[in-house]
């Protein structure tokens, strides 16, 4: 089976999907953004759950449960903080994709669901970060079939536009 690729708008919070995926901080203990919306969702055992886990690097990625969460899982992964495009920040940002993937595959995981990671706080600029997030996603599914959904959860039209684009879809207005 072919793995289905879409992009939706939307809160990931309310996502009902085996795993989401958080654009944490290095530390895993909450920050802003949709980092603290998931926090706040899961609720406090979540961050008991993440203090025992003693931080992330960049580009890597660690899985815990969703607790009041409709999704059963969050992968939280530490994405670059954009320094200009010279500092391996395409690479790092790919990184976080495939990483949040193998665990998924790891854990047997069908459904998975993105957030536009490094985008808000830490300056990625979005057009880059969608192409990178979609071509990255595309070329694991490929040897991945096992892996039913990828949702790519933006927070604004802006990001569901570039999204729709780098996946080649044709935007209907109706
Ligand atoms: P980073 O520190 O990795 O840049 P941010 O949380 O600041 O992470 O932003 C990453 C992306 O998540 C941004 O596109 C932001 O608009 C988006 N975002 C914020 N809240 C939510 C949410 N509840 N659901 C989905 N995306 C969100």
């Amino acid at each position: 089976m072919t793995t289905k690729l879409r992009a939706i708008h939307g809160d990931i919070t309310s996502l009902n999907v085996d795993a989401i995926v958080n654009a944490a901080n290095s530390s895993l203990l909450g920050g802003g953004g949709v980092d603290g919306a998931i926090h706040r969702a899961a609720g406090p055992e979540l961050r008991q759950e993440c203090q025992r886990l003693q931080g992330c690097n960049t580009g890597e990625a660690r899985i815990t449960g969703g607790y009041r969460l409709p999704a059963k899982h969050v992968i939280h992964t530490v994405g670059p903080v954009w320094n200009g495009g010279a500092d391996r920040e395409a690479e790092l940002l790919a990184s976080c994709y495939r990483e949040s993937l193998r665990l998924a595959v790891s854990a047997g995981l069908r459904s998975i669901a993105f957030p536009c990671i490094s985008t808000g706080i830490y300056g990625f600029p979005a057009e880059p970060a969608a192409r990178i997030a979609v071509q990255t996603v595309q070329e694991f599914v490929a040897s991945a079939p096992e892996l039913e959904e990828v949702v790519f959860c933006c927070f604004s039209d802006e990001d569901l536009r570039l999204y729709q684009h780098a996946l080649g879809e044709q935007i209907v207005r109706g």
